[in-house]
């Protein structure tokens, strides 16, 4: 028998951090707003309680993965990377760690990357191919690589077919894809050209399809095709519509296994990484940029960021701009039964709501042959909260209270619930999913893994669509890398390189401490 929620120490919790954030919302707006807009915040903020609470009840006790973003007391680990021999940790007088070179001397790279992220790991690799005298160093939190979006993505290689035409995500996305499949077949790395259709139900949707189809034409995306309800049937037996977009060059790939191989060539090429030092804060000095870690302090000439989830975080340490902020959004998978598999032969997508481009059922297979479906969006509760039981109050409470986020849950509180609605009651997602496959059930989806996706938002509510970077003196930061960041990370990395080739003069000699 299921415990009740009282008996249920985390479900309390869950549901008691729920009220406290409707009660606080509430009543710390409550000088500022008319009495109207208060109740339907307060329903709003009333609803993650009760959802929280409902699922509790729901689905029971389950384990709450432990924050990682806690400091760890500090070792003496040397970084891992063949660098280690040359760099190790001792103590300086003033008991903070620093790190010295072979020579004794203070260590000091000419650029730290801190994220070890795909994004990270593309420009520390692309830094010290184009670059090999320089020193380079990477900086991760995690005592691995990928344990944020790149290690919890949908794997898929995407064509390009989406973004604004001259957006710098049409541009890097098809250039990066292009890249991506020269890289896996030299590394021979497995990857599929498993092909996407974006299907249209009914008709209201056949202008924002025709509106894609001419996106993907200035894009560049080869061999799309348009197809009727026939043309859905044979390549998709299984999927209603009446008009899809064939897109052959969209694919699949284990991005996790690509960027660490991005890692196994920075490191050959000589590049150290630093795993397990989490940035806590990030200071210039007589020209160089000191990146404080519980463990010791990282010194470099110049510093790029790419902290994905803590990106905006990352930038305030150094003077960055506030906006966009971070607003982490979880999306919860389902994996359809293997017996039930062949519903689904390649990507299908729904015709994205130009509002919210990753709003909407996906159905995705797998390298593995798994085929997933989702993920959907709901707010996190915390920014690497991977069930909705992980919560985070500052940062719960720092997402609420962003005037951003407020103005985009009072306009769009019915998509928010919907959303939240279809997270909860399964048959209710599965409805969503019958509109693509008809045949599909409820008892033919088991419970898949979770991702969380940085969102960058702007003050004013809207979402930040495109790639955001933005640079000080010494220190260039990746502030938006959201989906398709995977796919065009090798463009990425070469972009950013390019662009701090400038910024930071990198032709010169390297310095020496
Ligand atoms: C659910 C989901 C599905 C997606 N599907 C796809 C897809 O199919 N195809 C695609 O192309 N893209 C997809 N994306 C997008 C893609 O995964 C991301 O855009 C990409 O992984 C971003 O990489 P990143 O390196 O910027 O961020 P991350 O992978 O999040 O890496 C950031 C790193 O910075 C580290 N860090 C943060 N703060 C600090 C600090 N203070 N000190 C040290 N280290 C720090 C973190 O620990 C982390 O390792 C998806 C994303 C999500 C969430």
């Amino acid at each position: 028998m299921q415990p009740s929620v009282f008996q249920h120490p985390r479900s309390f919790s869950g549901l008691f951090g729920g009220i406290c954030g409707a009660l606080t919302v509430s009543s710390a707006r409550h000088d500022i707003v008319a009495c109207m807009s208060d109740v339907r915040r307060c329903g709003i903020s009333c609803a993650l309680g009760v959802s929280t609470f409902v699922e509790s009840v729901a689905f029971g006790l389950r384990p709450i993965r432990p924050s990682s973003h806690v400091l760890r007391p500090a070792d003496r680990r040397p970084p891992e990377s063949n660098g280690a021999t040359r760099a190790s940790a001792r103590k300086s007088p003033c008991a903070m760690t620093v790190f010295r070179g072979k020579d004794g001397c203070e260590m000091i790279y000419d650029i730290a990357v801190v994220g070890g992220g795909i994004v990270g790991l593309a420009t520390t690799r692309e830094l010290k191919l184009r670059f090999p005298a320089l020193r380079v160093a990477g900086v991760e939190k995690e005592d691995g690589f990928n344990q944020h979006q790149t290690g919890r993505n949908s794997g898929v290689i995407h064509s390009g077919i989406y973004y604004k035409p001259g957006s710098l995500k049409a541009k890097l996305c098809v250039e990066g894809r292009k890249l991506a499949w020269a890289y896996c077949e030299q590394k021979g790395i497995e990857y599929k050209q498993i092909g996407k259709l974006i299907v249209a139900t009914d008709e209201s949707e056949l202008g924002r399809l025709d509106d894609l189809w001419e996106r993907g034409r200035k894009n560049g995306v080869e061999g799309l095709e348009m197809l009727d309800a026939a043309g859905i049937a044979q390549r998709e037996p299984h999927c209603n519509g009446i008009k899809a977009i064939f897109s052959p060059v969209t694919g699949s790939v284990d991005w996790g296994l690509v960027s660490r191989t991005y890692a196994d060539d920075a490191k050959a090429a000589g590049a150290d990484f630093y795993l397990g030092y989490e940035v806590t804060d990030i200071a210039r000095r007589g020209g160089v940029t000191i990146l404080s870690t519980p463990r010791g302090e990282i010194q470099a000439r110049y510093v790029i960021t790419c902290g994905g989830l803590y990106s905006d975080k990352l930038a305030k340490m150094i003077g960055g701009a506030r906006d966009p902020k971070i607003i982490p959004f979880r999306g919860d998978y389902l994996i359809l039964r293997p017996e039930k598999s062949h519903l689904v032969k390649g990507n299908i997508y729904p015709v994205p709501d130009p509002e919210f481009p990753f709003l909407g059922v996906h159905f995705t297979p797998r390298l593995n042959g798994e085929i997933w479906l989702g993920p959907n969006a709901v707010l996190a509760f915390a920014r690497e909260g991977y069930s909705f039981f992980d919560i985070n109050p500052p940062e719960l409470w720092d997402a609420l209270t962003y005037p951003g986020f407020f103005k985009l849950a009072t306009k769009y509180w019915q998509v928010g619930f919907g959303e939240m609605y279809r997270n909860l009651v399964r048959s209710a997602y599965v409805k969503a999913l019958q509109r693509y496959i008809p045949e599909l059930q409820p008892e033919d989806c088991l419970p898949g893994p979770a991702g969380v996706r940085a969102q960058a938002m702007a003050a004013d509510g809207s979402l930040v669509d495109d790639f955001v970077f933005e640079g000080s003196e010494g220190v260039v930061h990746v502030r938006n890398a959201p989906s398709p960041a995977a796919t065009s990370s090798l463009a990425i990395g070469k972009y950013i390189v390019e662009d701090a080739q400038k910024r930071f003069d990198l032709g010169r000699a390297t310095v020496t401490a």
